[in-house]
Formats: structure tokens, C-alpha cells, sequence
């Protein structure tokens, strides 16, 4: 039997790739951890979002752990973009391999996390009724886990089959011969809209903003490529570590206004055929200055012209609103194409908005569509909407949501001065979403998992910033931003997609290999900028000193 509150080293909430790395790392030092995760099973992300089509946009050699060197030369990825099916294998693979899902609470979701400074411990609360106590809580929530239905009237008024992307069932869905409406342009509905119109009888595309997108140039890889990949593993991953995003690519040496027009096209030619949303950095400038993103703009147009046949509907599908690349450019498999299809028609919102769900169908100012199924593809409450979900109160009762009224604060992206021992993963303030995000994961757990050492090695229970390291770091990060388009798009990035939410660019966009090496140096410098809280310090919590030393594995 569960009691009723119970004491671990560390709490992690979240069972995708974050949250499984983390209970491996935390683990193997000997700790008893707990991890919690409100899905039936591992693989967060790819757990969730089963819609059809749905595929890594960061080629699957690379987005992958890089931790197990004899799980990197067995596993064999079959597509270079792999399915849902595929990665959420893996990740089960994973899980199973290294026996991750035994110290999981399934089905169980975390509702409040409470410091208590005297003990210096976190009381979680879950949905189930469950209480523990963790010296140590991480939160491996996800930055895109927190669905977004938006307020539409009538929204739940539809009487027929009605699904979101980022929670779709696990039965199969079919959408033969039915009238399907997509709402949503971002990566999860360019992803599924080709894929459901091969069966439906009609798929209508509810369009608010275009957004960018580039054939993934998918295709199986071949025994030699496995081969030549798997023999360079390790120089591929260095690679990927010193890039800015993960990967190891690095964009041309000369910017896009330093080169001629046929240097120009050619470097486009060539990053078009690679694929993808990496075009978005063909060029080192193209996200900082307007002329060569002007440059990278005009031949995307030239590309989406050539595959939609009709130009008045080209028009509509090209985005006039934002900068490339300064909101996800999307990875598709046969995106426009599908246009020229009979059985796919747009609705323009920014023409004819939606006024109304009805019981039947969409009503938009040119009037009522019927319909068997709505696809809601309206992407997240990104970046800070899982942990906003929670009721999370640091010292003196002091609320996250509170803290970051105005936008999240952080030091590095891990922590926020008044939270000691909460570390976030992959989160605001971190490359995140800008970034490979396995390798994001990796960099940050092992950090932290030295971080902790550190704290041992002092003899201290606690560990947080100081509000001044908090402050730098969000002004380094913004500074970053203004440096670029970025904050020019109405982006998730942003929080634009919210009504209410704060305008604020939310990731680090100094780069993966740079804020690595930020990581490297604060905790060169005997974790800079952070404090520690003694054993028998201030907080007289000496008792609890004994809880990194671990009690077993569960
Ligand atoms: P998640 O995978 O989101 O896992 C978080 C888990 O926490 C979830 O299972 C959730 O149920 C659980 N959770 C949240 N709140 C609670 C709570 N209160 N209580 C209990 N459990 C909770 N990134 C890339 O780098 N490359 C890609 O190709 C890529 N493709 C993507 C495709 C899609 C469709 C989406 C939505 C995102 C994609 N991303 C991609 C980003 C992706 O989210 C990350 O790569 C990665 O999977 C994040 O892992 P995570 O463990 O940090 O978070
Ligand atoms: P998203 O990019 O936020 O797209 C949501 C879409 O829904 C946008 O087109 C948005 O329009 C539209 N929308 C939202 N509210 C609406 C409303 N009230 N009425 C009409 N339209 C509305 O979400 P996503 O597509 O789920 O992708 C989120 C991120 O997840 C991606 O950027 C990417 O990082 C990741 N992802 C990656 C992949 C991959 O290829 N591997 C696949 C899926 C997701 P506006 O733009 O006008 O707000």
C-alpha cells in the first residue's frame, strides 16, 4: 500500500525525454526518486501527439540521446524524419532498457509543489490524492505540453468527432469519406493536413496565419548511411554541441548580403534540398537582418509558387506577417501540394473569421460549413503553460505564477531565485525549443546533476540564485532577442498565441554550444551567482542532510 505522504531525494514530474533522463541521472548517484507523469505511459511529446503525420523535424540520428553510447550503435532509426510510432518506441525502448518506468507514478498529475523552507524539503501534491516530501524537485513538464484550445464560441457546442492534435486518441481515427476542418497552420497541421486528405472526402483548412514551410526530404535511410553514421557518432554529437542548435550544422561562412546572386541562390538551392526548418539559417544573418531574411523571404515565395497551382490560393498560403524563420518554419511532407488536391479547400480567417461552432459544423462570416470532424491543430500554451498549471509556491508561499506575471525569470533557464531546489528542464531562459531538445535535455540534467554534487560536496540542503543573477540573466536573454527579428513575430515564442499572456521572447537565443559553454563557466566559478543554504544553517534543517546520501532505490 502507498502511504499517505512519503520522503524521496527528488521528485520529477514528467516522463518524456527530459523526465526520463533526469530519473536515469538522479538514480545512478544513488538518489530515491520519484517520478510522476499524468500520461498512462513514458514519452511525454511523442506519447501525446499520435495525429497522423506527425514526425521529428530534427533528423532522428541526432534527436536522440547521445547518454548510452551501446543504445546509440543498436538502435537503428528506419526514416530520416521518424514517425510518432517510431520515436515513442524508442523512447520506450529507452525507458525499458534502463528499467525508468518502475519509479513512475502513471495516470497521476501533479496539481501543487510547496517549499517548506525549516525542512527544506517539497511537499507535492498529486491529482490521486498522494502527498511526498523530495529534497529536490524537477520539473520536466515540457514547453509544448499544455494544449491550447482557444476560446471559440460554441466551441464544444460540435456534436461531431472533434480531437487536438496534442491529445489525440490512441484508437485509429478514420477519416474516410468524412468532411474534416483543420484549424490550425502551425507544424501539427501542415503535418496532418496531407496525411488526413489522402482518405477524407473533403478536408477544409481554417487558415488564421500562413505560416513557412519546407519539404522534410523524408526518406528511409540506407544500410550505408546507418553504417557511416553510427561509425561517426561521436564526432557527429561534438558537432552538434558546439553548433547553435544542436545539430551538427553550421551555416554558410559569409552572410546572404555578402555574397553574389548565384552564391546566393546556390547556398538557397542547396539548404532547400536539405530540408526542413533548417533553412532558417542557411545564412548566418538571416534571423538578424532584414535584408538577407528579405533574400531568404523571396525565394521560399518563388518555391511555394511553384507547387500551388493556383496563385490566388499561393497567395493566401505565403506569410506576409513575419519575418522567416522568426516562428518555427515547419518540416512538411507535401504541404502545398495538397492544395492543388479536389478535396481540400482554405478558409482565410483573416478574410471571413470564424463566428461560431455550431452543433453541425464552422460558421465563419461567409457562412456555415458542414462537417463529420474538427481537427483543433492550435498548438500550446508554450514554454510556461504546464508549469503555470501548477500550483507551485516557493519560500514564504510565494507563487511562480506571481513571479512570472510579467514573464518568466530565471537564472540559466534552471532555476528562480525563492525556489530553491526546483530545477526547470528545457525550459524559458534555456535554448529549449530553439535547440535539439534530447541534447538540451542532456546538457541541463548533467548540470544539474553536478550542480547537486556541488551542494553535497558543501555540505548544504539547499541551493537557489540570488534575484541580482536572476535579473542578468533575463536582461542577457532579452538582449539577446533584441538582437535578432525575433521579437518582431507574433509567435508562441512570444506567448502571442495566448490572449493575455505577457509579450516576452521566452527561449535563450544566444545558441546551444554558447549557452553551454555559460553553463560550463558558472559552474567553473563554484556556481555563480547561486547561494547555498547550510545544514545547519539558518533553516536548522541539519536532519534532512542525509537525504542526498539516498535510501535506495525504488
Ligand atoms: P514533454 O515530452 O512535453 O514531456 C513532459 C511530460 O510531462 C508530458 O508527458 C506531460 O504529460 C507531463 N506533465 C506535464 N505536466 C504535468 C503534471 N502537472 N503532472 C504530471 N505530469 C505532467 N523538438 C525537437 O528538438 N525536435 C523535434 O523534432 C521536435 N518535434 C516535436 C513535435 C511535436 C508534435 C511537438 C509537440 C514537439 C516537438 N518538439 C521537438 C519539442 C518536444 O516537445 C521536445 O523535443 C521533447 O520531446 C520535450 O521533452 P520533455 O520531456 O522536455 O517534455
Ligand atoms: P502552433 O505553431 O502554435 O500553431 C497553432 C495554429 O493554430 C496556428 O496556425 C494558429 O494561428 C492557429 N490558431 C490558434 N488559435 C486559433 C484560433 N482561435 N482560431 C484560428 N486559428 C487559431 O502549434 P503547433 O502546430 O502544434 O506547433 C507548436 C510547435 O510544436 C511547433 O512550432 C514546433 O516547435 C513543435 N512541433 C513540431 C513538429 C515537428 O515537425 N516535429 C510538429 C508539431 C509541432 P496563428 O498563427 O494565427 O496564431
Amino acid at each position: 500500500m502507498t502511504p499517505a505522504t512519503q520522503e524521496y531525494d527528488a521528485v520529477v514530474v514528467g516522463a518524456g525525454i527530459s523526465g526520463l533522463y533526469a530519473v536515469h541521472t538522479l538514480r545512478k548517484r544513488g538518489m530515491f526518486v520519484l517520478g510522476i507523469e499524468s500520461a498512462a505511459g513514458v514519452g511525454g511529446t511523442w506519447y501525446h501527439n499520435r495525429y497522423p503525420g506527425a514526425r521529428c523535424d530534427v533528423e532522428s540520428i541526432d534527436y536522440s540521446y547521445s547518454f548510452d553510447e551501446d543504445l546509440q550503435q543498436e538502435w537503428t532509426w528506419s526514416e530520416r524524419f521518424a514517425t510518432q510510432p517510431e520515436l515513442l518506441a524508442y523512447l520506450e525502448h529507452v525507458a525499458e532498457r534502463h528499467d525508468l518506468a518502475r519509479s513512475f507514478d502513471f495516470l497521476t498529475r501533479v496539481i501543487a509543489a510547496e517549499y517548506d523552507e525549516a525542512a527544506a524539503t517539497w511537499t507535492v501534491r498529486t491529482d490521486t490524492g498522494r502527498t511526498v516530501t523530495a529534497r529536490f524537485c524537477i520539473m520536466a513538464t515540457g514547453v509544448l505540453s499544455a494544449t491550447n484550445r482557444p476560446e471559440i464560441p460554441g466551441r464544444d457546442a460540435f456534436t461531431g468527432e472533434s480531437y487536438h492534435t496534442g491529445e489525440w486518441p490512441h484508437e485509429p481515427v478514420d477519416f474516410t469519406g468524412k468532411r474534416v476542418a483543420v484549424i490550425g497552420t502551425g507544424s501539427s497541421g501542415i503535418q496532418s493536413i496531407p496525411v488526413i486528405a489522402e482518405t477524407a472526402a473533403h478536408v477544409v483548412v481554417y487558415q488564421r496565419s500562413p505560416n513557412y514551410s519546407i519539404p522534410a526530404g523524408n526518406r528511409p535511410l540506407t544500410p550505408e548511411q546507418i553504417a557511416e553514421v553510427k561509425a561517426t557518432y561521436p564526432e557527429r554529437r561534438r558537432k552538434a554541441r558546439l553548433s547553435g542548435g544542436g545539430t551538427p550544422f553550421t551555416p554558410y561562412p559569409k552572410g546572404a548580403m555578402e555574397v553574389d546572386d548565384d552564391e546566393r541562390q546556390r547556398i538557397f538551392d542547396e539548404w532547400w534540398h536539405r530540408g526542413g526548418y533548417l533553412f532558417a539559417k542557411a545564412f548566418p544573418d538571416q534571423t538578424v537582418n532584414m535584408a538577407a531574411n528579405d533574400a531568404a523571404r523571396e525565394y521560399v515565395e518563388a518555391r511555394i509558387r511553384q507547387m500551388v497551382e493556383d496563385p490566388d490560393l499561393a497567395d493566401q498560403l505565403i506569410p506576409t506577417d513575419h519575418p522567416i524563420g522568426t516562428k518555427r518554419i515547419v518540416t512538411d511532407s507535401g504541404y502545398f501540394t495538397t492544395f492543388n488536391r479536389d478535396n481540400v479547400s482554405l478558409v482565410n480567417l483573416r478574410r471571413t473569421p470564424i463566428e461560431e461552432i455550431t452543433e453541425t459544423g464552422i460558421r465563419t462570416t461567409d457562412g456555415e460549413r458542414e462537417l463529420d470532424m474538427i481537427v483543433f491543430a492550435t498548438g500550446f500554451d508554450a514554454m510556461t503553460g504546464a508549469l503555470s498549471r501548477i500550483d507551485i509556491r516557493g519560500r514564504d508561499g510565494r507563487e511562480l505564477r506571481e513571479a512570472w506575471a510579467a514573464g518568466p525569470r530565471t537564472h540559466l533557464g534552471l532555476m528562480v531565485d525563492g525556489f530553491p531546489n526546483m530545477f526547470m528542464m528545457v525550459g524559458p531562459g534555456s535554448p529549449s525549443v530553439l535547440a535539439n531538445m534530447v541534447l538540451g535535455a542532456e546538457q541541463q540534467m548533467d548540470w544539474i546533476a553536478a550542480c547537486l554534487d556541488h551542494l553535497r560536496g558543501r555540505g548544504g540542503v539547499a541551493i537557489e540564485p540570488t534575484p541580482e543573477a536572476v535579473d542578468e540573466w533575463v536582461a542577457e536573454c532579452s538582449a539577446k532577442a533584441a538582437g535578432t527579428l525575433f521579437p518582431s513575430a507574433n509567435s508562441w515564442y512570444m506567448g502571442a498565441n495566448i490572449p493575455g499572456k505577457p509579450r516576452v521572447f521566452m527561449p535563450y537565443i544566444g545558441g546551444f554550444a554558447a549557452y553551454g559553454q555559460i553553463l560550463d563557466e558558472v559552474a567553473r566559478d563554484g556556481y555563480r551567482g547561486m547561494v547555498i543554504t547550510a545544514a545547519d544553517g539558518p533553516t536548522g534543517s541539519g536532519s534532512k542532510q542525509d537525504a542526498l546520501v539516498g535510501h535506495g532505490e525504488r
